[in-house]
């Protein structure tokens, strides 16, 4: 679905129409909040699930700011043209550099050039896979550029030119990098101060100590003959936590060798 009212979920669209003063303007006004800047050739996905729940009702209290710059207004000619075939021959089509270039130099209008201060990233299934502690890294910025793919990718020079650094959603190739640059926002926006409820939520869960989180249980006490763990009715808060621990770490060491190995390793290298 299409958003009728984007100034309503605190959406703002960059056009190539913007003036670089109108745009920092726009930045003055909306200081303080961490801003998601995505050039996307559809930036009617936006913002998608991001606009629900937790992750909605912070951006409509301004806790963070969407942007989209649609790379179609950079586009070439009278028909906008956005891509060309792969030079070397092949299948599909390749987003031209000149286009994208276009577009991140717009993007890059009122950011810091230092990229521990705002990461510029293209979505790509060769990029270095995202995880908890990038979603932590991203958080502690002050914004981010995300460069949205279609078809079969960005001409190499672009990236290379604007030192865009690539990052994936998992092993696996998607259409375009839409879902996957609303997933990554979503993790990361959970992070920013006074998006979750209850602070604690972020310690415990999963990836958070480097283990999968416990079980979870809630009422009725007794369902199709199943019953709740009895430790966890038992009020007593030291075995509770004790019993979590140890399912937490038994559930990594089961289904998760990798992260399980990672953990012992930092552990026993603490002296722990
Ligand atoms: N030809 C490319 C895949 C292109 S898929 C290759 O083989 O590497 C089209 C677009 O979808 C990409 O430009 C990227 O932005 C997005 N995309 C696909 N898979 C992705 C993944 N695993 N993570 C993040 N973005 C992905």
């Amino acid at each position: 679905m299409t958003e009728d009212r984007p100034r309503s979920h605190g959406r703002l669209s960059i056009t190539a129409s913007l003036r670089p003063r109108e745009l920092m303007a726009g930045n003055d006004r909306l200081r303080g909040a961490w801003v998601a800047r995505i050039i996307t050739l559809f930036p009617e996905a936006f913002p998608g699930t991001l606009g629900l729940s937790l992750t909605g009702r912070a951006l409509k209290h301004g806790l963070w700011q969407l942007q989209t710059i649609h790379l179609r207004d950079f586009g070439i000619g009278k028909h906008r043209n956005v891509d060309d075939t792969p030079a070397g021959g092949g299948a599909g089509m390749v987003l031209r550099p000149d286009v994208v270039g276009a577009a991140l130099d717009q993007a890059a209008i009122g950011t810091p050039p230092d990229r521990a201060r705002w990461p510029v990233v293209y979505l790509s299934p060769r990029g270095r896979v995202f995880d908890q502690a990038m979603a932590r890294r991203w958080a502690a910025a002050e914004g981010i550029t995300i460069l949205c793919g279609r078809f079969e990718g960005v001409d190499q020079r672009v990236l290379d030119h604007h030192a865009v650094e690539e990052v994936s959603l998992g092993d696996f190739v998607l259409t375009g990098g839409e879902i996957a640059a609303q997933a990554m926002i979503d993790a990361t926006v959970r992070l920013l101060p006074g998006v979750l409820g209850n602070a604690e939520s972020t310690r415990d869960e999963s990836h958070s100590a480097g283990l999968l989180e416990h079980p979870q249980y809630t009422r009725p006490a007794v369902w199709e003959g199943h019953e709740i763990p009895p430790v966890l009715m038992s009020g007593h808060h030291g075995e509770i936590a004790e019993w979590r621990r140890a399912q937490s770490e038994a559930l990594t060491r089961e289904r998760r060798p990798d992260l399980w190995e990672r953990y012992l390793r930092k552990r026993d290298g603490k002296g722990g």
